[in-house]
């Protein structure tokens, strides 16, 4: 044997030892070593797999020899024997990874059934068509899932029998029947192997784990785990366990349950449950279940018992818990216990509610929460005032609105979802091999399947509008409708899903904006008394500033002046400014701007008064204000082939020259955000005129300073920054003394090229404050086009693994992370008071939070929307530092 230890018995482990059992292993040895009712079992670690992956598919030394070593001892504590004439052992194969993954691997029941035991399962469970049925589902999912014959094969020969016997239900077979179809699907499966498929149940076992090993790398496991950020290398373990039957009769049942509602959060009673069925019939939806309150008319004690562990293990465990359960001839069973996934809403109430009733602190609960999660909470909802008629309703099985073309199938969804078009997957029941349509569609509808079908979990999991078991509607995937009474929707038409009612409107409905609601509003204000990092929004217009605000910002990191420039009533006056041959022309066409400017300006400070505000000068390249050079040469050969106008034509020559003199090849690196500035010293001094004049026309109505902080882009050059910091300083000083009055003004500028990192010293002198500006240090510090790079090869290296995140999503922390380090130490070595922050979209990434708090930044600034997420992050980030 080796050294290593590929197999735990269950009374060896415990829920601390989840990386190497799995969630699923740890959560039964856990229950087992507490004292609830758990089926006897051993698990195979998640170190087998991973060296099996890394040796190419090949087992390592020893593993084989535990693995009959862990069945021999398991036959001894049972008494029984895997597959034996006499006391068979019947045991369930099945995935179990460290994070887990609803579904997306693949499981083995009933393995033990064979032509020597089939007899002796029949006597001793008194079922002779139990027995038989046992037998061809065992066939059946051995078929499939460790031999990769296709369903449709056993499918078809058992509706064919179906067909011969003129009954219409698996249930209308009796044991003769069964017995046959055994028989053909043993053909059947003979058939696709090219020869005798094994019949020596030990073979079978270790055939088995193997196939569970293999289903670590499926697509959709694959899918999932990318759509997760669940590490590829981790590998699943394989749980080992003795059958127990919720399929044995009336006084049995299989089911499903949570602690708490996993939609809202609400403390009740969540599950569902199946007479006489098997756990699969459950998971995957196949069968609609019946509500777990009605378990207690059925089956009473078995019912007694279940609370009595639900409540056990969520005190257990301090937090909600997901759990299967089977009850065979009565006794219960639980064959799982995990932390249950949970909606945001849900996971807000749940934190909230468990500090309330004094299980966890404060800090436990912001550390289960997760800031990205709480995206799903700042999506809009439907207007409920919109007066229209829901043509279907099923289950409210994951909250929030989605409006999107319906379409049929998972392909389908995945390629138009993929395209950036609104698509709603709308299915018979969804089966975890639609994982790669659910991610990219607004939302999913079922006809069939519960709240804790496949398609509920997997789509509360990743906040997701869902409403499933809608039976009024009538699915024909093959003609593309969707018919309701007399309504048939066709593929592309718009339906409305409002997965918190699991109404389904025929049409496209308003949404409104979201609400933060009670839950939110406490919780968050935990994290405020935690963090450290001030948390700001990127705004530039007075309806994101208010919003910003509404959401927690406490100032503005970045106000992008340009977009003020872009208007349409505005363009032509910024174009005579640019393409102006004079300083007077130039001044002249300032001057009709800055009112403008003032006006925008006004609004912005008019709604974050008290607070701060960074405004950054102009800052894109010269050509986004020009007329396009391709549009204007063809404008000027239209006008020259239909001769037309003489002036106009003159016209269109001489700005078609001046935009040849500007255009640039690199505009990115060209003459953009303070280069503009240097050859224009008339545009940041009109720019601060209008701010500073801003600033003094609101302390005068409103009575409430404004923060004003004046940013100087793209520097790469301290002498860029003192002279560009002149001009500002000059302009601020004229236009006080003009007002008569006083206002506290800060000069600082964006580090966003490696050199002004890498200088940052010299920039320092210059600067009251610096802010990271990571979406351009992320271009020009690893050499990656912002604008092109998503459409390109980046998105393969993301896929292929070559880089783990998109970096210009979630910060590379070992090479622009080192840039902003450097920046920030070079900064304060000169002014060790220096106020550093990042404006680049990193500033709303949780992960890139947890960073910027490591290198000792002063705030984040993101859109308004990611405010709060960031307030979370920010905490989560400081709880974390202090864990390490
Ligand atoms: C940045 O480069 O990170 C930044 C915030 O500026 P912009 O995205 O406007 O270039
Ligand atoms: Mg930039």
């Amino acid at each position: 044997m080796s050294e290593k230890r590929y197999i735990y018995d269950l009374s060896e482990g415990d829920a601390t030892m989840r990386n190497l059992l799995g969630g699923k292993g740890a959560g039964v040895a856990e229950m087992a070593r507490v004292g609830v009712p758990v089926p006897d079992a051993f698990t195979v670690t998640t170190t087998a797999c991973v060296e099996t992956m890394n040796r190419g598919g090949e087992w390592p030394d020893g593993l084989a020899d535990e693995i009959n070593a862990g069945l021999t001892r398991l036959e001894e504590r049972t008494g029984r024997k895997l597959g034996g004439s006499e006391n068979p052992l019947l045991v369930s194969v099945r995935s179990g990874a460290v994070f887990s993954m609803p579904g997306m691997m693949d499981t083995i029941l009933n393995l033990g059934v064979s032509d020597e035991s089939v007899a002796a399962i029949a006597e001793e469970s008194g079922n002779e068509r139990f027995a038989w049925d046992c037998y061809r589902r065992f066939i059946q999912m051995y078929g499939e899932v460790v031999e990769g014959v296709p369903a449709y094969a056993y499918e078809d020969a058992l509706t064919e029998l179906k067909r011969k016997r003129g009954v219409e239900l698996d249930t209308d077979l009796g044991p003769a029947d069964l017995k046959e179809l055994v028989a053909t699907f043993k053909e059947i499966s003979n058939e696709h192997l090219g020869g005798e498929w094994t019949s020596d149940p030990v073979e079978q076992l270790h055939r088995a784990v193997n196939a569970v090993f293999r289903s670590w790398q499926n697509p959709r496991a694959e899918v999932y785990r990318r759509a997760n950020n669940i590490p590829s290398d981790l590998g699943t373990a394989v749980n080992v366990m003795q059958m127990v039957f919720g399929n044995r009769g009336d006084d049995s049942a299989t089911g499903v349950c949570f602690t708490r509602n996993p939609s809202t959060g609400a403390k009740e009673l969540y599950g569902e449950f199946l007479v006489n069925a098997q756990g699969e019939d459950v998971v995957a939806g196949i069968r609609t279940p019946r509500p777990l309150a009605e378990m207690r008319e059925v089956l009473p004690e078995a019912y007694d018992e279940l609370i009595d562990t639900m409540h056990r293990m969520e005190s257990h465990y301090r937090d909600m818990q997901d759990m299967e359960f089977t009850v065979e001839n009565g006794k219960l069973f639980l064959l799982q216990t995990r932390n249950g996934k949970r909606t945001a809403a849900a996971a807000l109430k749940v934190a909230s509610d468990l500090v309330d009733e004094g299980v966890i602190t404060k800090e436990e609960a912001l550390l289960r929460i997760e800031p990205d999660q709480l995206d799903q909470l700042l999506h809009p909802a439907i207007d409920p005032s919109h007066g229209e008629k829901p043509i279907a309703k099923g289950l409210p099985a994951s909250p929030g609105a989605a409006v999107g073309e319906v379409v049929f199938d998972a392909d389908t969804a995945a390629e138009r979802g993929g395209r950036g078009e609104a698509v709603v997957l709308v299915r018979y029941e969804t089966t975890p091999d639609d994982i790669h349509g659910v991610i990219v569609a607004q939302g999913v509808l079922t006809a069939h399947g519960g709240m804790t079908s496949h398609a509920a979990v997997v789509a509360r999991g990743m906040g997701k509008p869902c409403v499933a078991g809608a039976s009024g509607i009538h699915i024909d995937a093959k003609g593309r409708t969707l018919t309701v009474g007399d309504r048939v929707i066709k593929e592309g038409e718009v339906i409305t899903l409002d997965g918190s009612t699991g109404d389904v409107f025929g049409q496209e409905i308003k949404l409104i904006p979201p609400r933060i609601n009670e839950d939110f509003q406490r919780v968050v204000t935990w994290a405020d008394e935690v963090r450290e990092l001030g948390v700001r929004a990127n705004a530039d217009n007075f309806e994101d500033a208010s919003k910003a605000r509404e959401l927690g910002a406490e100032g503005i990191g970045l106000c992008r002046t340009e977009h003020m420039f872009m208007a349409a009533d505005r363009l032509p006056a910024v174009r005579r400014m640019i393409l102006a041959e004079t300083h007077e022309a130039r001044a002249d066409a300032l001057e009709k701007i800055l009112p403008m400017q003032q006006a925008d300006f006004e609004g912005i400070f008019t709604a974050m008064k008290g607070l701060p505000v960074t405004v950054r000068l102009l800052d894109p390249p010269l050509h986004e204000f020009l007329p396009n050079l391709v549009e204007q040469s063809l404008l000027v050969q239209r006008l020259e082939l239909t001769g037309g106008d003489a002036s106009e034509l003159g016209a269109a020559r001489a700005t078609l020259a001046q935009v040849k003199r500007l255009h640039e090849l690199n505009p990115m690196l060209g003459t953009r955000g303070c280069r503009l500035a240097m050859l224009y010293p008339e545009i940041p001094a009109m720019q601060t005129r209008a701010i500073i004049r801003a600033a003094l026309a609101v302390l005068e109505r409103e009575g409430e300073t404004i923060g004003v902080e004046i940013m100087i882009p793209l520097v790469a050059l301290s002498k860029e920054l003192e002279i560009q910091r002149e001009i500002v300083e000059k302009t601020v000083a004229e236009e006080l003394k003009a007002a008569g009055k006083e206002l506290d003004v800060t000069v600082g500028t964006m580090i966003e090229l490696p050199r002004a990192a890498l200088v940052a010293d010299q920039i320092a002198e210059y600067a009251d404050f610096f802010s990271f500006g990571t979406n351009d240090l992320t271009q020009t510090g690893i050499g990656i086009s912002r604008d092109d790079a998503e459409n390109g090869f980046l998105t393969q290296y993301v896929t292929s693994k070559v880089l783990e995140r998109n970096p210009f999503e979630s910060i590379d922390v070992a090479g622009v992370g080192q840039l902003v380090d450097i920046g920030v130490a070079k900064g304060r070595s000169i002014k060790p008071n220096l106020k550093t922050g990042v404006c680049g979209e990193h500033g709303g990434d949780p992960d890139s939070v947890e960073f910027f708090q490591s290198v000792g930044l002063d705030y984040v600034s993101c859109s308004p929307y990611r405010v709060p997420i960031a307030r979370f992050a920010a905490a989560k980030a400081v709880l974390k530092q202090r864990e390490d």
